[in-house]
């Protein structure tokens, strides 16, 4: 452990229970072995994901009480993982298929007001007082509406915690100022490149050939990755905490087809974008602490 991590305090927050080890998790698994204090908010129970691995496919019984399975896998994935982690309690919204999409369910987490969903957010930063936040850009990294609105809580508890005024402090607890936030990018297209051309290199099949396909059909501006953490040491455990997740994941898949020793040759790190900084740091960084490190 480096002396230097004693001390901080990293908050990641996510939609689902899984999103926390299919981004950014090397990275967490790493600041938990620096010692670092880490803390997964997870918005909503799951409870409407679609069970995506085959072997537990059509089983009544799972899909009958998939809230309850999928707190289970979370808890597995946590002690993997070894963060610490808490429910904000909202509904799962499900991803809307279909043209014309149909409405969100009633009651679900996308259709609650931003600023009252926030509420809850303010109260865990106020409370562990993260120097660090990690959410998702303004897109939700994929475009499901829980996502979406994860970012969008995340922007306004990152800016109420201080405000005293909007969040008394006799309610939410004693102010308190994060010192960082970042988007996850994990999923780059720099990275899904240079991972599918090492795998052509060496005459293997990749699975990102559609994927890449659809990205150049893709209209989206090219993120700006500010941050790549180094966290090859950490995979096994980012790969055993996502598969803890056992309804959620194929284990045959797509994403475990990468053989481990081109991962960590290839692309040793894992992507961040710096959303807003209080702090002096230049880019690109390769800690999520950098310029906080010294001043904590
Ligand atoms: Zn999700």
């Amino acid at each position: 452990m480096s002396e230097s991590s004693a001390g901080l305090r990293l908050m990641a927050v996510h939609a689902h229970p899984d999103d926390e080890s299919s981004k950014g998790a090397a990275t967490m698994a790493r600041y938990v072995d620096e010692g670092v204090d880490v803390l997964v908010v997870t918005c909503t129970g799951g409870e409407r994901g679609s069970i995506l691995n085959p072997a537990l496919k059509d089983r009544p019984e799972i899909e009958a009480d998939i809230a309850r399975i999928r707190r289970e896998e979370m808890d597995r994935a946590r002690a993997i993982l070894g963060v610490r982690q808490s429910w904000l309690g909202f509904v799962d919204s499900g991803l809307p298929e279909g043209d014309p999409l149909p409405p969100l369910p009633e009651g679900c987490f996308a259709l609650v007001p931003v600023e009252d969903a926030a509420l809850a957010l303010v109260r865990q930063i106020r409370e562990f007082r993260p120097h660090v936040v990690t959410t998702y850009d303004e897109n939700g990294g994929y475009p499901h509406p829980d996502h979406i609105m994860t970012h969008k809580i995340t922007m306004v508890a990152f800016e109420g915690a201080t405000d005293t005024e909007k969040y008394p402090e006799s309610e939410f607890g004693p102010a308190f100022q994060p010192q960082k936030l970042y988007y996850n990018q994990g999923f780059n297209r720099p990275r899904t490149e240079a991972l599918h051309n090492a795998l052509l290199d060496r005459g293997m099949e990749s699975p990102y050939g559609d994927w890449l396909k659809r990205w150049s059909e893709f209209e989206r501006a090219e993120r700006t990755l500010t941050t790549h953490v180094p966290c090859a040491d950490f995979f096994e455990i980012r790969d055993k905490a996502l598969i803890a997740h056992a309804t959620q994941i194929d284990p045959d898949g797509g994403w475990f087809k990468v053989p481990m020793e081109i991962q960590r040759e290839v692309w040793p790190t894992e992507e961040y974008e710096l959303a807003k900084s209080l702090v002096d740091t230049s880019l690109p960084e390769d800690d999520l602490f950098a310029g906080i490190r010294d001043n904590a």
